[in-house]
């Protein structure tokens, strides 16, 4: 049963028998307590009444020593002077004297009134039950030469300090119990207010199970607790979710987009060439345009597929200690096909750089780089491409003095399918440098780029050295 409650009512009714558990508890130890204490007060009462009125006692031998007003009694030859503040009945103890037949002299005592005989022993505190109620009993023996058989007798009836325990007990069984309840129901507030952002959790995830509509949000108010911090953690979750859902829609539509392109000049060019028979001339220079298209094609497909690859299944591309010098170093060699236009290339590589890298996507960025540099340069003009520590970075810089980028482009150039220029959209993707920051970020590298337009523009990649 417990196993298909809600938290809340399981916090809740743990919270709630607990509480009943304690309140049961203390009512039990508050009776018990209160009682003992109770019994303890009446007995010490019960003697030091008792206690008081005996020096109260004053034996004279003849009553002209008596004082006006003065109660006495007459006992064997001599006489028993009784003090004013002799307490006969106070906070409910009852005392009384006795002659030695055991008879009452003096006081009050409602077990003589009754005829019960309890029989007197000194300095002890007895029990007695009358009518189910219990009595106890004090006595001193105040004999004394010629006054012999004189006893003091105190009694209580437990039932005038159960009044005050039993005050005390029926303000527990009210106080309790109340204070219970209004716990109960302050915890159940606070349980029902703290997990509101899960239940707000459910209900977002439910909904956009069913809609499929991922810009949907909890709202998170701004509280701080763990329940809190859930809804926070999900929120951003389906920011990530959203906004990666959000660039692989954008990634098909620009790749079905620039696909399109060639596909359509194929289409039309074959098209056409099919029509009628043509000269061998054409059907080169129509094959020569198809083969342009058909290039572009593989490049676009390769490079998608190099960035899906790297985007679904990192783990593909292990990093380690990876020697950046020897790996920069044959990267630029393996570019010895490149048109270049004229252009020199400067390359200064420091050293026994290391970092933890792949070496396929390390070299794959610095082509890249370099390729841009080329194609963007300007002719007879020049590259420089440098490696160098410091400060516990390694730092890639492939500069050109080529067309440069407008500062409005500077951040786009990184998107993917973005080129600044459209009048040179034939001579690429615009998928290298989006290719580039996914290596630079799979590395936790930093890019940077300073550009001028018409002066060049430098790139700069720095790593973390081991
Ligand atoms: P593309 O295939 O068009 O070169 P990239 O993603 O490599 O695609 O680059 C995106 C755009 O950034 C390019 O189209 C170009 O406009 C600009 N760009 C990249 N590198 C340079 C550079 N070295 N100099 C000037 N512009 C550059």
């Amino acid at each position: 049963m417990l196993k298909n409650m809600t938290i809340r009512n399981k916090i809740t009714l743990w919270f709630s028998l607990s509480l009943i558990l304690l309140v049961l508890v203390t009512y039990f130890i508050v009776s018990y307590v209160s009682k003992n204490v109770m019994i303890k007060n009446l007995q010490d009462n019960l003697v030091e009444t008792v206690l008081h009125n005996m020096r109260g006692l004053e034996f004279i031998d003849s009553e002209d020593n008596l004082q006006i007003g003065q109660t006495s009694l007459a006992y064997n030859d001599g006489f028993i002077v009784i003090d004013e503040d002799f307490l006969d009945i106070v906070n409910g103890v009852y005392t009384a004297l006795y002659n030695q037949d055991n008879k009452m002299i003096y006081g009050e005592d409602p077990i003589a009134k009754q005829s019960f005989v309890v029989d007197f022993t000194n300095d002890q505190i007895k029990e007695l039950s009358i009518d189910g109620t219990k009595h106890y009993i004090y006595d001193i023996d105040v004999s004394e030469t010629g006054y012999e058989g004189l006893w003091m007798r105190g009694i209580v009836p437990e039932t005038s300090g159960l009044v005050y325990a039993g005050d005390i007990r029926s303000t527990a069984m009210i106080v309790l119990p109340l204070m219970a309840i209004l716990s109960i129901i302050g915890g159940y507030i606070i349980v029902n207010r703290s997990l509101k952002p899960i239940k707000d959790v459910t209900n977002a995830a439910s909904s956009i199970e069913a809609s499929g509509d991922l810009r949907q949000r909890v709202d998170v108010g701004n509280g701080k607790d763990e329940a809190h911090e859930l809804a926070y953690t999900f929120n951003s979750m389906l920011n990530r979710l959203e906004d990666s859902f959000e660039r692989q829609k954008q990634f098909t539509s620009d790749a079905s987009h620039e696909l399109r392109t060639p596909t359509s000049v194929i289409l039309a060019q074959s098209d056409f060439y099919l029509e009628e028979e043509r000269s061998t001339e054409e059907y080169v220079k129509a094959l020569t345009v198809i083969n342009r298209q058909g290039q572009k094609m593989k490049e676009l497909i390769n490079s998608m597929l190099d960035i899906s690859r790297l985007e679904i299944k990192p783990e593909n591309y292990v990093k380690e200690k990876l020697n950046l010098s020897n790996t920069v170093g044959e990267a630029v060699q393996g570019l010895d096909k490149i048109d270049h236009d004229g252009i020199t290339l400067d390359v200064s590589i420091g050293n026994s750089i290391y970092i933890e890298g792949n070496k396929e996507l390390i070299s794959r960025l610095v082509i890249n780089l370099l390729t841009n540099a080329y194609k963007y340069g300007k002719t007879n003009g020049n590259i420089w491409l440098n490696l160098t520590h410091s400060q516990g970075r390694a730092i890639l810089s492939v500069k050109d003095d080529g067309i440069g980028i407008a500062n409005s482009d500077k951040n786009k150039i990184f998107r993917r399918f973005y080129q600044a220029d459209s009048s040179r959209r034939n001579t690429g993707t615009g998928l290298g440098l989006s290719m580039v920051k996914e290596i630079a970020d799979y590395h936790n590298a930093i890019i940077k780029v300073e550009s001028k337009l018409g002066e060049g523009s430098e790139f700069i990649v720095s790593f973390k050295l081991i």
